[in-house]
């Protein structure tokens, strides 16, 4: 019998849907329809970077298409056992730009939080697939440190949750880091980095809305999609949601190797963001870490793609081409 309390206890749909996420290749090899494929990563490999990738995701997936745009981003192949010259653990430089557990100051102004280390999609070419989170997990002390270095640098007007993915925190937890953000005085804005909408729209439920709506803080979500196939009527209306509560919505898209190097791939992405409500932002460069190498686009052919783009779009829907070199004072244009 379903009573009121163990109703009101329920998981969020969201929390289920991410706990039934396909974790087994084999079982994503069945239901792509792609049985027996044989070119896996080792053992080893996936151990250290294990498959996930949430249902609904796979859903959008061309059947009997191991080119799938989609399938590619998460399928371990045998390419990521490879250890490439220039391919490291570390390629940002994250681990000498932390001035408290979890925080990440790079670039005057806003500070990134790695709030957790989790994500509900593992997406093969991710340049945090070696980073250590457990060692530095702000959120196990309630972000006390963070908080406290946010409150004393004056020039912090932008906090960035980040990690991992902020969203696969609970709300109550999320609510209550906006509550405190917002009593800093010289903190403006907070700022999202999140590709749960696109990969577990579910996400985006009232709950979230309900914080969202009721910070005073400036809000900015920045999504990351890299293919126009990820975006469902699911993910549009949950895009729609968090613009309605108030946020404002960007892009960001990792250039990759048989996913979207073509500049059909790349300006239908932005045509189908700019249908979502979303400007594109950020076409990042891969950084080189290891076990993506098979993922890279030289620079020559980023550039020329991103120059045929520029000559097919209005300017607000080419996202700029950068790369992120650590040490630098920004990411870098590389147009
Ligand atoms: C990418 C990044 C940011 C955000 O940079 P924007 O140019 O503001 O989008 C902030 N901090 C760190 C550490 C970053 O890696
Ligand atoms: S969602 Fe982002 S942080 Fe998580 S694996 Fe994908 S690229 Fe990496």
């Amino acid at each position: 019998m379903i009573t009121q309390s163990s109703h009101l206890l329920q998981k969020p749909v969201w929390q289920a849907a991410l706990s039934q996420a396909v974790r087994n290749p084999q079982e994503l090899l069945e239901l792509t329809g792609l049985d027996n494929h044989p070119q896996i990563a080792s053992e080893a490999t996936r151990r250290q970077f294990p498959l996930r990738v949430p249902r609904s995701y796979i859903a959008r997936m061309k059947k009997g298409d191991p080119n799938d745009p989609l399938f590619r981003q998460v399928f371990p192949l045998h390419a990521e056992d490879q250890i490439s010259p220039g391919f490291n653990t570390d390629p940002v430089g994250d681990l000498a730009a932390m001035p408290a557990p979890g925080v990440l100051q790079k670039y005057t102004g806003r500070v990134l939080l790695v709030a957790t280390g989790a994500c509900a999609i593992h997406c093969r070419y991710c340049f945090r697939r070696h980073f250590p989170y457990g060692d530095h997990n702000p959120a196990q002390e309630h972000w006390k440190r963070a908080l406290q270095y946010i409150a004393q640098n004056q020039s912090i007007r932008e906090v960035i949750l980040s990690g991992g993915d902020p969203l696969t925190l609970a709300d109550n937890r999320l609510a209550e880091l906006a509550q405190t953000l917002a009593t800093i005085s010289h903190v403006k804005r907070l700022r999202i980095h999140t590709r749960l909408p696109v990969v577990l729209p579910e996400r985006v439920d009232h709950h979230l809305l309900q914080w969202l709506e009721g910070t005073s803080l400036q809000k900015v979500v920045v999504i990351h999609a890299n293919h126009v196939n990820e975006l469902d009527d699911r993910v549009a209306a949950a895009l729609n949601d968090l613009s309605r509560a108030g946020c404002r919505l960007f892009n960001q898209t990792v250039l990759l190797r048989g996913i979207n190097d073509k500049v059909s791939a790349l300006s239908d992405l932005s045509e189908g963001l700019f249908d979502t409500g979303v400007l594109p932002y950020y076409l990042h460069l891969l950084d080189k870490v290891q076990g993506a190498a098979h993922f890279e686009v030289d620079i020559i052919t980023a550039q020329r793609l991103h120059r045929t783009l520029r000559a097919r779009l209005p300017g607000y829907l080419v996202p700029l081409l950068v790369q992120e070199q650590a040490g630098a004072p920004s990411k870098l244009p590389r147009s």
